[in-house]
């Protein structure tokens, strides 16, 4: 009798902090409606499964929603167009970026799920647009699609809903349900504070990530201190709710490295866009620390913007204003601001920059220290021994090629306060290349998966842009893998 009690009233207990109790029954509940949960919800409703998904915001999307491209190798796009890329290639000059730290079981998987993917899409209506790059010789894997990712989202949970997938929003997962020491639903709780119990015989987390959660930033990547771009609400609760059943931990110091630039600023900012070029780079005490084009190749960017502190001043004179706004850029803003694109805006787009405090002019070099805070003296040098390097067309210091070497001697003069910059987080739970969440050891959680950011594993020691749409890429991959593992290793049944 008193053990009865004792149970009964921890019930109670267990039910506080919820207005009230909602129980639903699923065959796989998914955890976040991202660019990786969505093409899991798809993929699940396609192989028979009855889905209930979850998602913290109201709209679906996530992150995914502002992309604009995926990676894939071996499509018609690419034999169209005379890219003879092969799978092998592909996946060889992703192992050896990463030095072989990677999931090499895992990248294959994607790599050889990519093109599948896209004809899969496209088979659901989504249309590509062009076949692309992302930095000068990169690899041909980019497949743009119509809409940027909020089109062909937003057609997928539609087609999700008529398939019968029921989506709550404004639901946040809180923790996973255990029943017998197994992984059996997840307790979420909705916007009028129910307790939301979701019964399933399969679970895929697919939270995007903890960009957006400082103790765990600091706690496990080197850049704790990036612009996280468009990352509100990526808590890590996904991740936690994994570790918290036993999945083991990868990758949780590779972020997404983006193209440093102002703190917060859009990418179609044409002020923004001057700082994107290889112009000369400076600390905030005024010294030159790398070759600047390594802008082109993001991570490498971060990698050497980091090892300052974080922060520079991009800084360039009037003549070279003048050509960015007429003759164009040299440097593409993703497919939006591209590559030789005129900065038209620069003019209209100046006062608000200049009010923010990021962008600063100085009709001499002695003012814009002054305005910067750099020392004059190291700012004059800094020019000075740029300047020589574009006279000789040598750089003793960084070997910079010196077609992108543009003195900086007209005023006024120009300087953009720049950040590191990361498009979300790229690791978090161990799983394996079925996306079954997997122990440090790799022994399998039974019903438990896991796809998109909050998985570690596709990514060795860096993020690559090698293969252009990779994160996209492994999301909408990974998403599908997992819904079709848990499809088939919890017997769930076939419609069609
Ligand atoms: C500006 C921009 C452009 C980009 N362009 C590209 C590109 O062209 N190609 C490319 O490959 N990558 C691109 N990326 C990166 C890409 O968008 C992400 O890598 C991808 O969206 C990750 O997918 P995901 O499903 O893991 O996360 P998301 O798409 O962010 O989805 C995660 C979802 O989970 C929800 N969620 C979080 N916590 C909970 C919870 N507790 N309960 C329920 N739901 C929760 C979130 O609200 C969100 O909807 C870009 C990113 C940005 C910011």
């Amino acid at each position: 009798m008193k053990k009865i009690l004792t149970v009964a009233v921890l019930a109670a207990f267990g039910s506080m902090g919820y207005a009230a109790d909602k129980v639903l029954d699923a065959d796989i509940v998914i955890v976040g409606q991202g660019a990786a949960g969505t093409a899991a919800a798809l993929a699940a409703a396609e192989g028979g499964a009855k889905v209930v998904a979850l998602e913290k915001k109201g709209l679906p999307g996530g992150t995914g929603n502002f992309s604009e491209g995926i990676f894939a190798v071996g499509t018609k796009m690419q034999r169209d167009h005379y890219i003879d890329l092969t799978k092998d290639q592909t996946f060889k000059k992703i192992m050896a970026y990463g030095h072989w730290r990677s999931n090499a079981r895992l990248v294959r998987a994607i790599v050889d799920k990519s093109a599948d993917t896209v004809d899969w899409m496209q088979k659901n209506g989504v249309k590509f647009e062009k076949l692309t790059t992302n930095y000068p010789g990169g690899l041909y894997t980019w497949h743009i699609y119509e809409g940027r990712g909020a089109g062909w989202i937003n057609l997928f949970q539609k087609k999700s809903k008529e398939m019968g997938v029921n989506v709550l929003f404004n639901t946040p997962a809180e923790k996973l349900l255990m029943k017998d020491g197994k992984v059996a639903g997840v307790i979420a709780k909705d916007k009028d504070g129910n307790k939301v119990t979701v019964n399933a015989k399969a679970v895929i987390i697919a939270t995007g990530g903890f960009a957006d959660n400082p103790e765990m930033m600091k706690k496990y990547t080197r850049f704790p201190n990036t612009d996280g771009v468009a990352q509100s609400g990526k808590n890590g609760v996904g991740i936690q709710m994994a570790w918290s059943a036993g999945g083991g931990k990868e990758g949780l110091d590779v972020q997404q490295s983006y193209r440093p630039g102002p703190r917060g600023v859009g990418t179609t900012n044409h002020v923004s866009a001057t700082a994107k070029q290889p112009h000369l780079w400076l600390t905030p005490k005024g010294d030159r620390f790398t070759d600047e084009t390594i802008m082109g190749d993001w991570p490498a960017a971060g990698n050497a913007l980091e090892r300052i502190g974080g922060q520079m001043w991009v800084v360039y004179d009037s003549k070279n204003l003048d050509s960015m706004k007429h003759d164009g850029i040299v440097q593409g803003v993703g497919v939006m601001v591209p590559i030789g694109a005129k900065l038209t805006n620069f003019d209209k787009e100046w006062d608000a920059a200049e009010k923010a405090g990021w962008a600063v002019k100085g009709a001499t070099l002695d003012e814009l220290a002054k305005k910067t805070g750099m020392d004059p003296a190291k700012l004059k040098a800094s020019v000075e021994q740029y300047n020589n390097a574009a006279a000789k067309r040598h750089d003793e210091l960084f070997a910079k090629d010196p077609q992108y070497i543009f003195p900086v001697k007209q005023g006024p003069f120009y300087a953009i306060k720049s950040v590191a910059s990361s498009l979300g987080t790229l690791g978090g739970i161990k799983v394996n290349d079925r996306l079954q969440v997997v122990t440090d050891k790799d022994e399998v959680i039974p019903h438990l998966y896991a796809a998109g950011s909050d998985v570690g594993g596709m990514y060795g020691d860096s993020y690559d842009l090698l293969m252009a749409g990779s994160t996209i890429g492994f999301a909408v991959n990974s998403g599908r893998i997992a819904a079709e593992s848990a499809i088939k290793d919890n017997k769930i049944g076939i419609k069609k």
